[in-house]
């Protein structure tokens, strides 16, 4: 939770990072100029305004002599009419400053999301099993949001009340010294207090919400596991562990309401007590007739800029704080090393990409991995083999053996730390990486769909392939003619909006993706729960299609599957520790092969 997080600090290195963002803001520098302008004038506007009052009050009080500058108007309609054309001006300017500032902020910020997002997609994988990516997702845009605040709100509001603070006590300095120094030691020490008091309760509302989250995710969790809640009634226990996380959080909450009774006496007794003792003195010279009434006005007008201006500093300074942390983890996020520069669609027709273009030859020699997240333990201990191109390899082995790992290392999600991995006779570092993953297609265990048209969800194999091979691609698939069957064909959606699709479609939308890819090496994670047989028959159908010519890395599950392949590598522990065909293996007495086939590879491998 963001409460945990350290404090950070305005350090130099920490400003700069500021600045780096603050770069985002060049492309619309002209505008950020006009604006900047708008919201002087603006400010120095409304420091014209208290001002004009207490010209207003002098020109309605007989006998008082009229000060100032001799261009003032001394009529009070001519003065208030003056006042009025200074609204008018003023409020134009705030509307300009403020929608522009605003459509500024709001581009520079989408600018920095498109980089952020851009950035973050292309990270290596490595970076993604070392962060959560629901809270780098979840912090991200947070931090976002924050510097969008900080950019839009902060930012012209330190200006204007800096214009403001220093404006007003120049014009009290010039009414009177000696009410400007009674101003200046009354207000800041309830100012400073009040600002305690009010980082107290903030405090304490972060606190609130952090308890109530804990609540909700309580909820939240109990629901998405109704059933588990259900079969072990455990109905009891979650009424009990919600009651009590809503006790911790009534307790912040009931000291909150304390914290806040007792804010708003102090402002009653403390801040409204020092305006008194303003105001008194105020009044002690008007009685002497040291000032005139219109400078009564203009010095309790002006006090209240002050003060409030004072007021807000403090705000806006954490303001500020906040967000040079937040673009301190953007920053960390956008100097991370991409896996590759990404040419974006348009810049490279998909179609000069070369498709197949490797004979599909692998290699592993000697490899040794383990995963950077977890560096004590070697997952991959000196693995050996090699493929031909086209032909068909079988992954078998217990769970956590490290066949999704060989896997992994095959789409060079990561590299291994000994031992090397050979495509075609070469080093497959050797080969631009963007490249390489083009070469290769993998139909995974559950095929994952994206909310759109099963046209879309077939076209993500080669996006910008034409209608007619996305059709040949989805016959050879098996599945145009479930897809024909629907009313709007093609265009059906799928996923949560459209129609659900069941796990032997969604294989075949899978395969009809793998298919229009056209790879040389083809990987199969075999889906562990079986599809009903007709289903099965034609992903099986499908899947042959998708195999012809290709060499082929099949995670199987299942017997059936096993059988199809050429050859059988088994995984124990990270070694390979038999290989060879289906009868070859099973010929092994006490092989680990055998005693798998035994138990016909069911789910508990
Ligand atoms: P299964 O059949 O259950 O999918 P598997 O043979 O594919 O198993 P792997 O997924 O390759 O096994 O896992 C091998 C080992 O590596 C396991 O001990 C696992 O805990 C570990 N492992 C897998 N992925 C990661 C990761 N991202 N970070 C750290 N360790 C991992």
């Amino acid at each position: 939770m963001t409460a945990d997080l350290p404090k950070p600090k305005l350090t130099r290195e920490n400003l700069r990072e500021a600045a780096t963002l603050i770069s985002y803001l060049r492309p619309y520098r002209g505008i950020l100029v006009a604006a900047t302008a708008a919201l002087a004038l603006s400010s120095l506007l409304s420091l014209c305004f208290p001002f004009l009052a207490g010209s207003l009050m002098d020109a309605a009080t007989p006998g008082v002599p009229t000060r100032g500058p001799g261009w003032l108007p001394h009529h009070v309609n001519t003065v208030a009419l003056l006042m009025l054309g200074v609204l008018v001006v003023q409020a134009a300017s705030s509307y300009f400053h403020s929608t522009s500032m605003t459509s500024i902020g709001q581009s520079a910020l989408a600018d920095l999301r498109r980089d952020t997002y851009a950035r973050l997609i292309c990270l290596p994988m490595t970076f993604f099993s070392q962060s959560r990516v629901g809270e780098l997702n979840s912090r991200l845009s947070a931090d976002l949001t924050q510097i969008e605040q900080t950019l839009i709100m902060a930012i012209p509001q330190m200006f204007r009340q800096t214009l403001l603070l220093l404006g007003g006590i120049a014009l009290i300095a010039m009414t009177s010294a000696r009410l400007t120094l009674i101003m200046l030691g009354a207000i800041p020490p309830v100012i400073v207090l009040a600002v305690v008091f009010g980082r107290k309760m903030r405090r304490n509302s972060r606190q609130a919400q952090d308890k109530l989250a804990e609540t909700g995710i309580i909820v939240e969790e109990t629901l998405q596991g109704i059933f588990n809640v259900k079969a072990f009634v455990n109905e009891a226990f979650e009424i009990g562990r919600y009651g009590r996380s809503m006790d911790s959080y009534l307790r912040v909450a009931l000291h909150g309401a304390r914290l806040r009774g007792g804010f708003i006496a102090f402002i009653v007794l403390a801040l409204f007590g020092s305006i008194v003792v303003v105001l008194w003195s105020g009044a002690t010279l008007l009685q002497s007739g040291r000032i005139t009434i219109g400078e009564m006005t203009r010095f309790v007008l002006y006090t209240a800029f002050v003060a409030g201006a004072m007021g807000q500093f403090a705000d806006l300074y954490s303001q500020l704080q906040k967000a040079v942390g937040a673009t301190h983890r953007v920053r960390e996020l956008l100097r991370e090393q991409p896996e590759f520069a990404v040419k974006m669609p348009g810049t490279t027709p998909a179609a000069t990409v070369p498709r197949h273009a490797l004979r599909g030859e692998v290699e592993f020699r000697d490899v040794h991995f383990r995963y950077p997240s977890r560096p004590e333990a070697e997952v991959l201990k000196g693995i050996s083999f090699a493929v031909r191109p086209g032909e068909k390899i079988a992954l078998v082995g217990p769970s956590g053996a490290g066949k999704s790992t060989i896997i992994s290392l095959l789409l060079r999600f990561y590299d291994p730390q000994q031992g090397e991995l050979l495509v075609d006779g070469r080093p497959a570092p050797s080969y631009p990486l963007d490249w390489l993953r083009n070469q290769m297609s993998i139909v995974p265990q559950e095929a994952l769909l994206f909310g759109g048209t099963i046209f879309e969800n077939i076209a993500y194999g080669r996006p910008g392939a034409g209608e007619a091979e996305i059709i040949e691609a989805a016959r050879q698939a098996h599945a145009h003619e479930f897809v024909s069957a629907f009313p709007d064909g093609y265009q059906t959606l799928v996923g949560e909006r459209g129609v659900k699709l069941s796990g032997g479609q969604r294989q075949r939308v899978a395969i009809a993706r793998a298919i229009l890819k056209d790879p040389a090496i083809l990987i199969l994670d075999e889906a562990t729960s079986s599809l009903d047989s007709e289903s099965e028959g034609l992903v099986q159908l499908a899947l042959d299609r998708l195999m012809e010519n290709r060499s082929t890395f099949m995670i199987a599950h299942r017997l059936a599957t096993v059988r199809r392949a050429d050859r059988i590598l088994v995984i124990q522990n990270g070694m390979l520790v038999e290989s060879g065909t289906h009868s070859e293996l099973n010929q092994q007495e006490n092989g680990l092969y055998r005693r798998l086939a035994e138990l016909q590879f069911n789910l508990t491998l």
